[in-house]
């Protein structure tokens, strides 16, 4: 037995704080018990009643003679702790805490919460809540409502957990207008104990769910979401609404990566990475639910659109193509029997218009067609009713021919709001239908990420030889003296120790030799200043390239000393370093950022002086497998510049690869970098060319001793 089953799977629930005042949630929750057909036995509990709507009241939950699975506890938050200590002392395993007053009030709130936790993990109960709405279980040996919502679902393949109670309602009550069924609701307010991934942990082998859909404000405990999302969403689509990462906003940071990186950022990678299909709308969590509800995932990213009007047709069009999915080849054979079918007028070349006299016949006719095309993995059928065609017939022949396959169809229906509310109630198994043409290529897209995901390998995290010894000396080096940049040899030499190939360099002091530097590096040179505090060297003239002999290097040396008075950085100048110059090639950035929350995320992208204006980048979070590390580097738009055009050679590709996956070894070996930047990484054809030209690796300071 799953500890959650008591509350997902009571057999007797105690309703502690029924009562039958009107508008009442005491009330109102055990109405929609009754009404939902609880399987169990229900104990009203409230010791001002002896009977409650005719059922035996007790005076607490201590009194009731049979056992107790789960309670619902509905009392004002002074009453709580009390309720909570009674039910432990009875046996109960399961707890729903509506009543609110904790964690989200702050202060005194929290110690309530605290107090609550303390006490369940005491008893072994599970909890959820508090400041909850409830729970549901449509399933049918169960059979509860134990919510005040107004809206029930019935039973269907579909789980959900909501994280706000009022957002709950909105989607029940969406859910219900759409008929769109249920196995288990869960609405769990503050997340005491039950959270996302005990949900979805819950839900992974559940028998009666097929798809589950999360509102999510915070993770909880994002490593252990990560995991088990990334699992299960290999086997039933998991549709997430994340919101609350706008405040967060930019953190304090002076790398390119840090700059870039944001809440959202790093939300987005970790939703991503973990195959789960993100939504940003209430709206459409339930258009993409209710496809993935209703109709089979896809096989392919072709598309045919099937329609008796040509713009919703185009507009769907632009759509597929706007968002990865093809518009399928229909064969000629294909075209041939709808050609056969159809007036003259009509276009047989998808999208397939049918011209506006088409109807049911023809629909249930050519799209029998349609999805017997080999060539045709999913269908989305266009209805623009005119007068004389009635729409509910209409649907129940695309329902049936779509019914008849293993592909997805996806309908659209531009009519009248009345038409929606009578679809669910006379076509209960009707596939997913949609207002706009955008909304149902929106859901085939999710439909096909989600295709794609599962068809990816789960992929290995790559290990490399590396001195970690001579890292680590350098970074705890660091943390010893509080913190900070390294200075750029000592960054050069952590990339080193973990196999990065760095450009040959030399430190000198400021009135130091370079020329003898250069001499030891090699012509051609590069020279550079060097400076803590200084972020964009080039910007103020700190770098110089192509120097080709000790006459120029001085030249270069002067020029400098000019330009940095003149921009007022001298001062912070501590000396110059003397670089071997890189051959010609792609400049890429390679970085890290440490999140409080996430760990390291590591970015990549196009490089140079421009990254902070093109973010042509793409974040991870750790573990960063080889796929995902594949994933990164195919996934930047400018992609095609390293793979070469207008008759450049493709670049290394294979290197880029590498090199993300040593930099993800390298941060989850070495403890200590808080923000890694290498901007530029040179990537060339030849790998022997390869470079690193620049880095920085700032430190955190020493953790305060306890
Ligand atoms: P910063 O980022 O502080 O301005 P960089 O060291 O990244 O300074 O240098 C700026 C630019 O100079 C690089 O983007 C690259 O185009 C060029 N550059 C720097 N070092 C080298 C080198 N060793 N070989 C060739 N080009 C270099
Ligand atoms: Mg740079």
């Amino acid at each position: 037995m799953h500890s959650l089953d008591a509350i997902f799977k009571p057999r007797s629930i105690a309703i502690i704080g029924a009562t039958t005042r009107k508008g009442s949630i005491g009330r109102e929750i055990l109405r929609n018990l009754f009404d939902y057909e609880f399987n169990g036995k229900i104990f009203p509990v409230n010791p001002r009643y002896e009977n409650i709507h005719s059922v035996k009241a007790y005076p607490t939950v201590l009194s009731i003679p049979d056992a107790v699975d789960l309670a619902v506890i509905i009392v004002p938050k002074e009453h709580v702790m009390q309720a909570v200590e009674d039910c432990g002392r009875k046996g109960v395993k399961g707890l729903v805490i509506i009543s609110a007053g904790f964690r989200e009030v702050g202060g005194e709130g929290i110690k309530r919460e605290e107090a609550i936790v303390a006490a369940i993990r005491k008893h072994g109960m599970r909890l959820i809540g508090p400041n909850c709405m409830g729970v549901i279980a449509a399933i049918p040996d169960v059979q509860m409502n134990a919510t005040f919502s107004p809206a029930a679902p019935s039973l269907g393949n579909l789980a959900m957990m909501s994280q706000s109670g009022a957002l709950g309602v909105a989607i029940l009550l969406a859910a219900q207008k759409l008929n769109l069924g249920m196995s288990y609701f869960a609405s769990v307010g503050n997340k005491a104990d039950v959270s996302a991934p005990d949900l979805l942990e819950y839900w992974e082998n559940d028998p009666h769910t097929d798809v589950i859909a999360l509102y999510l404000e915070s993770f909880g405990e994002p490593q252990r979401f990560f995991e088990l999302s990334k699992r299960i969403s290999k086997k039933k689509p998991i549709v997430v609404v994340k919101s609350g990462t706008s405040a967060a906003g930019a953190r304090a940071a002076s790398s390119h990566t840090g700059a870039m990186a944001s809440l959202e950022v790093a939300v987005e990678a970790l939703l991503q990475q973990a195959g789960v299909v993100r939504v940003s709308t209430i709206e459409e969590m339930i258009d993409v639910v209710a496809g993935f509800a209703r109709a089979p995932v896809p096989r392919g990213n072709r598309v045919c659109i099937v329609t008796n009007a040509g713009g919703p047709g185009i507009m769907a069009a632009d759509n597929v193509e706007a968002q990865g999915l093809v518009t399928a080849e229909l064969s000629p054979k294909t075209q041939e029997a709808m050609r056969r079918y159809l007036p003259p007028e009509a276009s047989v070349r998808n999208p397939v218009d049918m011209v506006a006299g088409a109807g049911p016949d023809e629909y249930e006719k050519i799209l029998d067609l349609a999805l017997a095309d080999d060539g045709v993995d999913l269908a989305i059928a266009i209805f623009v009713p005119p007068l004389m065609i009635e729409p509910i017939e209409v649907m129940r022949r695309i329902t049936r021919v779509g019914r008849a396959y293993d592909k997805p169809v996806l309908s659209v229906l531009m009519a009248e709001e009345r038409y929606y509310e009578m679809i669910p109630r006379e076509i209960p198994d009707a596939v997913p239908f949609y207002k706009f043409p955008e909304a149902a290529a929106n859901v085939a897209a999710q439909m096909n990420r989600h295709r794609e995901w599962r068809a990816v390998p789960a992929g290995k995290v790559r290990t490399f030889k590396a001195d970690a010894k001579r890292a680590r000396a350098i970074i705890d080096a660091k943390i010893e003296v509080g913190g900070g940049y390294l200075a750029p040899s000592d960054a050069y030499d952590v990339l080193d120790a973990f196999g990065f190939p760095v450009c040959k360099h030399r430190t000198v002091a400021t009135d130091g030799d370079i020329a003898a530097a250069a001499k030891a590096t090699g012509y051609p040179v590069v020279l550079k200043v060097v400076g803590e505090g200084i972020v964009h060297k080039s910007d103020i003239g700190g770098v110089v390239v192509g120097i080709d002999s000790r006459d120029e290097l001085l030249a270069a040396r002067k020029e400098m000393e000019k330009k940095l008075r003149a921009a007022g950085a001298w001062d912070a100048v501590t000396g110059f370093l003397v670089q071997e110059m890189a051959s010609a090639g792609k400049e890429v950035i390679l970085g890290v950022v440490r999140d409080p929350r996430l760990g390291p995320l590591l970015m990549f992208g196009m490089g140079g002086k421009y990254v902070e204006i093109l973010r042509d980048v793409v974040f991870r979070v750790m573990p960063v497998t080889d796929i995902d590390a594949a994933e990164m580097v195919h996934r930047i738009k400018s992609y095609p510049l390293l793979e070469g055009v207008r008759g450049d050679v493709p670049v290394d590709i294979d290197f880029i690869v590498e090199c993300i996956q040593r930099l993800a070894h390298l941060v989850t070996t070495i403890d200590g970098i808080e923000e890694l930047d290498m901007n530029p990484v040179m990537v060339h054809p030849e790998r022997a060319h390869c470079r690193v030209l620049d880095a920085r690796i700032r430190v955190r300071a020493a953790k305060a001793s306890i």
